[in-house]
């Protein structure tokens, strides 16, 4: 018998952890963190739905935090196998999973201070460091199409899936000795944007018996991305003699943003501007991008040759990294002639706050949003055209002229996901993971209306039989 139990991004796109038992064995496919709302309330509550000892293996599909950021707590309950993951991925979860494990003990002791003046007991870490570490250390590198056994009778073969760096679709060949063979089945993770700059396109699948796949954008379409890079040329127009805002995630929005700024400085669209990455994390972020520029697709690289770059950086020859605070206070002395991209991408901490502080009040400031802003954030107040703000306890008004550029997203839209699973030979059965209610619902009927795959959606904790 082999079953799959979704224990998070079922019903919701956060939380990524599905366990597959085959053989006696347990393999958990990715161990994401819950994301949204207060991060030590969130942890403290965020219990592991099975025990960390039982787990015999684990693939990481990438390094975003919502498909890894509960791996340090598996260790520190218990867990002592391998987690198999592509090089570029380990790099990129070494910087992803530090950064979090410092904002959380860092929220811990505020909230530990105000615990104390209250007369309450502190709360002790769910994890630290040491578990951080522990990760790494347990980390197995497993290139790209390379088929590994990782436990009896289980082969994973990781695939190029276009999404960030190092992000994989993970293939698995399952032999349970029953007399059909090997049962085979795809978990795409999470699927890139074909459109956008940068990463290859998602890799093809062989045939396969079952599909686990995200439908973050189920529902719709992005705007496409020439339409996008007129409108970045739009606001680089209007902002001339002002500065522009960028607020950015530090993974994957900022390395594009980089090259198609790159795009624009050798085509003579960049004159009279300087561009400032202010965020110690996207530039240790870039400089892992630059490590392994193989993995990207061949006609951007081309373009990187041939303005003989050897790195991101290099490419944008008007770029400059800011080092360290006093570098970041600097760049408020500037009034024009400035793209300033700096985290976070939803404006709710990083340098970004600072810059807004200075800025967000002055008609010639240009804030331009390319990714998605949660409700709750300063950046939905901003896309919503809201008059005022509230930064550092201080109301500020907002004067700046707001943009939302649609085509830099690192998903597949629905358009992309339909002929990414029609690709698929065998018509395979199709479970839907990875996104919200109405995104899955509006993919079911869409993917029952073209091509006729049958359609699951698995619950929080559900198991589906695979094979009896
Ligand atoms: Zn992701």
């Amino acid at each position: 018998m082999i079953t799959l139990t979704c224990h998070g991004a079922a019903k919701e796109v956060t939380g990524s952890r599905h366990l597959l038992e085959i053989n006696g064995k347990r393999l958990l496919l990715d161990c994401g963190m819950h994301q949204g709302g207060d991060l030590t309330k969130r942890l403290r509550r965020d219990a592991l739905p099975f025990k960390a000892r039982d787990i015999d293996a684990v693939v990481l599909s990438h390094a975003h935090l919502d498909h890894s950021g509960a791996l340090p707590r598996l260790l520190r309950r218990g867990y002592r196998g391998v987690i198999y993951c592509t090089g570029a991925t380990l790099n990129l979860l070494a910087v992803l999973l530090k950064d979090a494990c410092n904002l959380y003990l860092k929220d811990l002791e505020r909230d530990n201070r105000v615990r104390q003046r209250r007369g309450q007991k502190v709360q002790k870490p769910v994890y630290d460091m040491e578990d951080v570490l522990a990760v790494l250390e347990a980390c197995h590198v497993v290139p790209y199409g390379v088929p590994k056994e990782i436990l009896p009778g289980v082969i994973v073969t990781l695939l190029d899936a276009g999404h960030i760096l190092g992000a994989a679709m993970v293939h698995l060949q399952l032999d349970d000795g029953g007399p059909k063979g090997p049962l085979r089945l795809l978990f795409s993770g999470d699927l890139g944007n074909s459109d956008s700059p940068l990463m290859r396109d998602p890799a093809p699948v062989p045939e396969v018996d079952w599909v686990m796949m995200e439908s973050t954008y189920g529902d719709r379409n992005h705007r496409s991305y020439p339409d996008t890079l007129n409108e970045l040329e739009g606001v680089l127009e209007a902002a001339r003699g002002g500065v522009v805002l960028v607020p950015a995630f530090a993974v994957g929005r900022t390395q594009e943003v980089l090259f198609q700024l790159g795009c624009f400085y050798h085509q003579g669209k960049l004159e009279g501007w300087h561009v400032v990455l202010d965020s110690p994390m996207a530039i240790e972020v870039t400089q892992i991008y630059d490590q392994w520029l193989e993995l990207m697709d061949k006609e951007d690289l081309n373009r990187l040759t041939e303005q003989g770059s050897a790195t991101l950086e290099a490419f944008l020859p008007c770029l400059h990294l800011t080092q360290n605070t006093d570098d970041s206070i600097a760049l408020n002395r500037v009034n024009q002639g400035l793209i300033i991209i700096a985290g976070s991408g939803m404006c709710n901490g990083g340098r970004m706050v600072h810059h807004l502080k200075h800025r967000v009040w002055h008609d010639k400031t240009h804030i331009m949003f390319t990714g998605f802003q949660a409700r709750g954030t300063v950046g939905r107040q901003l896309v919503e055209g809201e008059p005022r703000i509230k930064l550092f306890g201080q109301t500020f008004a907002v004067r700046a002229q707001i943009h939302t550029l649609g085509g830099f997203s690192a998903h597949a839209d629905q358009r992309q996901l339909l002929a990414w699973l029609a690709a698929i030979p065998g018509h395979p059965k199709v479970l839907l993971v990875h996104g919200e209610e109405e995104a899955q619902r509006v993919l079911w009927e869409a993917i029952e209306a073209s091509s006729g795959h049958s359609v699951a959606i698995p619950g929080v904790g559900e198991t589906i039989t695979l094979r009896d």
